[in-house]
């Protein structure tokens, strides 16, 4: 009797719906997790996409591990406007007042609470370089951990999360266009590393009655690998909600950087404005 059972357990019969069974019940916790981490309840539908704003259910982007540099400490070209050098935060400011970030050692960093910086100067479509570090000691998971962005005109964002080996909804992790578009690869660096991101900006432009004519779009370079290429954004990047376009701005926009309560860092920032081809 006992052969008999042993031989019944061990017959594929039995063996293959039993792994089914465990696979099943292990993609339930993976699952269980993803979901904890999103939105997907309580948030609206993206247009255009069967996701939901936040959605831990959508799928991750693969990681690609960078390769050591890539345009780390890359010196401005000739063109360039010179951001951020190292040295001063005289091109910035704050919502208030002056910028009251850090400086360090060639670098600025969040003073947490202190408030987002921007560029007291105003660009239309341009190619940025910055160079971000998240807190060497991990602390916090999901979005607590590393949370910061760039901004374009304070309501444009592409985020910066430290993502290395922090699950979070895929449309707010590093690179992300923030409760959006997953970037098409994870390319963070461990906490604490110097990461690059070379930013092309496309300003949107609306007609003359007030009706969005050109989506605004960014191509992202993190660490190296192209994360987004010429992608739109649905509209300004709200938390939980869908943006939209409507209101207009001109195409000059500044630069922000976001005070997301954790103390990233930051040095040489650089952008270059693009004119158009054939232009005199
Ligand atoms: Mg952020």
């Amino acid at each position: 009797m006992m052969r008999l059972m042993l031989k019944h357990f061990l017959s594929p019969k039995f063996i293959v719906p039993a792994l089914v069974v465990g696979a099943a019940v292990a993609l339930t916790a993976a699952d269980a997790v993803k979901k904890s981490l999103g939105y997907e309840a309580t948030s609206p539908l993206i247009p255009g996409t069967k996701w939901h704003v936040h959605d831990g259910t959508r799928p991750v982007p693969p990681v690609v591990t960078p390769a050591a540099t890539f345009s780390h400490l890359a010196p401005p070209p000739s063109d360039a406007t010179v951001l951020f050098d190292g040295k001063d935060l005289s091109k910035w400011k704050s919502g208030k007042g002056d910028a009251g970030w850090k400086i360090e050692g060639g670098y600025m960093e969040v003073a947490p609470k202190s408030g987002s910086i921007q560029t007291k100067d105003s660009f239309a479509d341009f190619q940025l370089h910055l160079e971000f570090a998240t807190p060497a000691k991990v602390d916090g998971n999901s979005q607590g951990r590393g949370n910061s962005g760039v901004l374009f005109n304070g309501v444009y964002e592409v985020q910066v999360l430290d993502s290395y080996e922090n699950p979070t909804y895929p449309d707010g992790q590093c690179a992300a266009l923030y409760g959006q578009s997953p970037p098409l690869a994870n390319a963070s660096k461990k906490p604490g590393e110097w990461q690059s991101y070379d930013i092309i900006w496309e300003s949107p432009r609306w007609d003359a009655d007030g009706k969005i004519a050109k989506k605004a779009a960014v191509t992202v370079i993190h660490n190296g690998v192209v994360v987004h290429h010429r992608k739109e954004y649905l509209g300004n990047t709200p938390h939980q909600n869908n943006g939209n376009y409507n209101k207009p701005h001109a195409p000059e926009v500044f630069i922000q950087l976001q005070d997301h309560n954790n103390p990233m860092r930051f040095r040489n920032i650089w952008l270059r404005s693009l004119r158009q081809y054939d232009q005199p």
